[in-house]
């Protein structure tokens, strides 16, 4: 883990955000306020290190102004909690939430992925089997997740826009998805033990080529089609 800069350490190559923000922690300290004459104090040269420390909140970085904080005076803000380790690249680059996903990352995701959603499943074009009014779009995006150390890591998952959006209309009902577990075959059973087991799905054969017929131009489907109507 890399060790944290000192904000004002002339050898330190860095700029106002991440200065700003190793000033928050080192000079002003959570929960204290601090004003834009302070800024302009600490950052005389930048002309607006005020927005760049602002910038900050895209980093989940919690500062409130009068607006948040009726204690406050316009002039003041409070640092009221601690965002993304900016000062590190690696951790700023994870934690920016606009940080664009380049199309070879998004293919090299949707094909690990089988071009399925990873969380209830689905392929692109395809009805919802609770929700037939409703077909799936299928999306790469980042996810921010606690990795097994503590460190959080933004990583790429395809989802539906559904699962992205949270749980769609219908209503999560154990009792309900208990009874439709045990109404399941022996067989079904056991293939359902094994996904709880390996925490995904595994495809048969015949999903797999479903999920790739899926996206094939309607041309091309109907031809494929055509040739197992015959
Ligand atoms: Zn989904």
């Amino acid at each position: 883990m890399m060790t944290q800069p000192t904000w004002n350490d002339p050898d330190f190559d860095a700029g106002v955000m991440v200065r700003g923000a190793l000033w928050l922690v080192q000079e002003i300290g959570v929960g204290n306020t601090f004003t834009k004459a302070d800024i302009r104090v600490a950052f005389p040269s930048a002309s607006q290190a005020d927005r760049r420390i602002r910038d900050l909140r895209d980093y989940g970085w919690v500062l409130h102004a009068k607006n948040e904080d009726a204690t406050l005076t316009s002039e003041q803000t409070r640092f009221v909690a601690q965002g993304a380790a900016v000062w590190n690249p690696k951790e700023r680059s994870d934690a920016n939430p606009r940080k664009a996903i380049s199309n070879k990352e998004r293919e090299a995701t949707l094909s690990r992925d089988d071009h399925l959603c990873t969380t209830c499943g689905i392929s692109g074009a395809e009805e919802y089997p609770d929700d037939p009014t409703q077909t799936a779009v299928i999306a790469v995006s980042r996810r921010v997740t606690v990795m097994p150390d503590g460190r959080e890591e933004s990583l790429l998952t395809t989802e539906c826009k559904r699962c992205k959006a949270g749980l769609g209309k219908s209503r999560r009902s154990a009792e309900k998805i208990s009874a439709d577990v045990q109404a399941l075959s022996a067989d079904d059973q056991a293939r359902l033990l094994r996904w709880m087991n390996t925490g995904k799905r595994d495809l048969t054969a015949t999903e797999r080529v479903w999920s790739r017929y899926l996206r094939l131009p309607a041309d091309a489907r109907a031809e494929i089609r055509s040739v197992l109507e015959a």
